[in-house]
């Protein structure tokens, strides 16, 4: 009696923790998403500290899920950690590290392209095209809510491009860079959302006629027409 009284206790516990999970990862993401969104817009300035009890009573919550978001945030390298200082919000890239890093990408992706292209099936080409659709046409605004579905359709599709490359190790290096992250950070008023659009048909198109050689043309001349447009910015 009394063990089974222990464990419908222990039961009850657990069935509070499970039901508490749900409310405490919708807290974590929203404190996430709030904190991303004040580096993207540069609410908060790119070199500052990150003051986690002010930001913590801004959104009325506790310093935990503030620290949470702060270390996911690392991984993303919006902020860095200071040795027994807390946070800071990263410097925006230089003109220098954005040449560098489509010198990278153009390394990685009109290869990766050509090998797509060779590998492609109907199945993949139909989830090239579900993926054009989930952007088909520029945001309107030019604030970040706006600009973070391009983005992030954006990021897809290339990361989808490489993953049917099929060389993991060329996906994890792409991974790491967060290129399209940093760029967006850079310059997310951009008025060049519909040409994206359309330069990305051009290379779903290339890949999805199992050509080679235009596949690894169209990303290329994608991946040098956005550097340009990026660097004229500066
Ligand atoms: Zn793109």
């Amino acid at each position: 009696m009394k063990g089974s009284t222990v464990r419908d206790a222990a039961a009850q516990d657990k069935d509070r923790r499970l039901a508490a999970l749900p409310n405490r990862q919708v807290l974590a993401d929203g404190v996430y998403e709030q904190i991303r969104m004040l580096i993207m817009n540069h609410g908060i300035a790119p070199g500052a500290r990150v003051n986690i009890d002010e930001i913590a009573r801004e959104l009325d919550v506790s310093g935990t899920p503030v620290r949470e978001a702060l270390a996911r945030l690392e991984s993303e390298e919006l902020v860095s950690r200071l040795p027994l200082r807390g946070y800071r919000v990263t410097e925006l890239l230089t003109l220098r590290e954005v040449d560098d890093l489509y010198a990278l990408r153009l390394m990685l992706e009109p290869p990766s392209a050509a090998k797509a292209a060779s590998a492609m099936t109907d199945a993949r080409a139909a989830a090239l095209e579900t993926e054009l659709q989930t952007c088909p046409s520029a945001p309107a605004g030019a604030d970040y809510e706006a600009y973070k579905a391009l983005t992030a359709h954006d990021t897809r599709l290339h990361e989808m491009i490489l993953n049917f490359a099929g060389n993991s190790a060329v996906e994890q290096a792409f991974a790491r860079t967060h290129c399209h992250l940093h760029c967006f950070r850079l310059l997310y008023n951009q008025p060049f959302g519909e040409q994206t659009i359309i330069e990305h048909r051009e290379v779903v198109a290339a890949l999805t006629s199992g050509k080679p050689g235009l596949a690894k043309k169209a990303m290329s001349s994608h991946l040098e027409t956005a550097r340009d447009r990026l660097l004229s910015r500066f």
